[in-house]
């Protein structure tokens, strides 16, 4: 057994980082400035979107993008229960309603076969979320959404570096969102992205982004730029500092080789946890390239006489750091008591829920970590069939 504990996740910063921060912080230049400008610029060419704007948090993109579409208090946004807080409070900050929507049968990612029996005349718009950084089948999503004349706002924080049938996540969406929260695929410690090929909506999204001021707002301070300003809307404080978005730079070009220690990662736990019938490996499509984000292990309940819970502890004794992706949005008191929910209100999500183990996956992590975590777990089975 390890005898030092394995955190759920570490980032991988390596000196090129530190030294742009470094750099940054000696140019004078702290908060929106040029490194956040070439950031965007160097985001929007990567996924091959027109537009990117850069702020300081998914959380705060998903807002933008739900504000460019013309969300308004009173209309409905359909919102997966399997998702983090984040994709459905920012519903409740217009006043707006989320309606969840469960996870496909055996998936994470959302039913698609359910949207249509909950969009009403209210429905406004549908946030997808890309799961452990998995599309759903966009195609048809997108379909169903122009038929019913709804906006598409994609959480994308799991989903760099991302395709759904060869296209990159980022191109897919009216607008879609990113994160770079410290421990997402690249960091910038906190930090987020807005992609879209709209015009409307990226300007839209950029002035809402510094406080409704018109736009370039953050040129005033240079020599090229203007004193005068105008207050064109009531808007929000979700800039990018430059020195979020030195770390960022240098994230993104690492952003391939990085993501090939996840796969390698991945297909070692493929490899061990396939053969044992007692856990069910993550599910994929044949057409996505996941990001990678997360790996959601699956225990099969039946063939344990222990549940995930004591799983969990197991693996905790055993020095191995883990998490819960996710505790669905309608198990939550707030949205259990407000709309009257029981765990079975969405069955899939559920039962995901009682038997899921996010294990952990992230660069920094060496041979030797992988094989820990397999043995911890091939352990606990071993002790623990039903
Ligand atoms: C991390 C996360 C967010 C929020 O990202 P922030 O950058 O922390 O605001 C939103 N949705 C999902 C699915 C996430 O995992």
């Amino acid at each position: 057994m390890r005898s030092e504990f394995l955190p759920f996740f570490k980032p991988l910063l390596s000196d090129a980082e530190i030294n742009e921060v470094v750099e940054t912080l000696r140019s004078g230049w702290l908060t929106t400035g040029p490194r956040t400008k070439r950031f965007e610029e160097e985001f929007a060419d990567f996924v091959g979107a027109k537009y990117a704007i850069a702020v300081n948090s998914a959380t705060a993109a998903l807002h933008l993008g739900l504000d460019a579409v013309g969300v308004k208090a009173g209309d409905e946004v359909l919102v997966p229960t399997y998702t983090f807080a984040a994709t459905a409070e920012v519903v409740n900050y217009f006043g707006a309603v989320p309606v969840l929507v469960d996870c496909e049968p055996g998936q994470f990612n959302l039913d698609l076969g359910q949207l249509e029996r909950l969009i009403t005349p209210r429905t406004k718009a549908i946030i997808p979320v890309d799961i452990a950084g998995e599309a759903p089948d966009m195609d048809v999503l997108l379909e169903i959404a122009a038929r019913h004349n709804l906006k598409v706002v994609e959480d994308a924080a799991h989903a760099i570096p991302a395709k759904y049938k060869g296209r990159w996540v980022g191109t897919l969406s009216d607008l879609t969102a990113f994160s770079f929260y410290a421990n997402k695929n690249i960091t910038t410690g906190e930090g987020g992205m807005l992609t879209t090929d709209n015009e409307e909506y990226a300007d839209r999204a950029r002035i809402m982004s510094l406080h409704g001021i018109s736009k370039d707002a953050w040129k005033r301070y240079t020599s090229t730029g203007s004193w005068y300003y105008e207050i064109l809307q009531p808007g929000f404080k979700y800039n990018m500092t430059d020195v979020a978005a030195a770390l960022g730079l240098h994230q993104l070009q690492r952003c391939f080789e990085m993501q090939q220690r996840r796969e390698a990662i991945v297909e070692q736990y493929d490899a061990a946890f396939e053969e044992m019938p007692e856990v069910e490996i993550p599910p994929r499509s044949a057409y996505n390239q996941s990001a990678w984000h997360l790996y959601l292990l699956r225990l099969n309940l039946d063939t344990l006489k222990i549940d995930r819970n004591e799983f969990l502890d197991k693996l905790k004794a055993a020095n191995i750091g883990f998490s819960v992706h996710y505790i669905p949005l309608h198990m939550h008191p707030y949205y259990r008591e407000k709309f009257d929910y029981r765990p079975d209100s969405f069955p899939v999500a559920a039962l995901n829920y009682r038997r899921v183990v996010t294990l952990p996956l992230y660069p920094a992590m060496s041979n030797q970590d992988v094989r820990d975590v397999i043995e911890a777990v091939q352990a606990i089975v071993d002790e623990n069939r039903a």
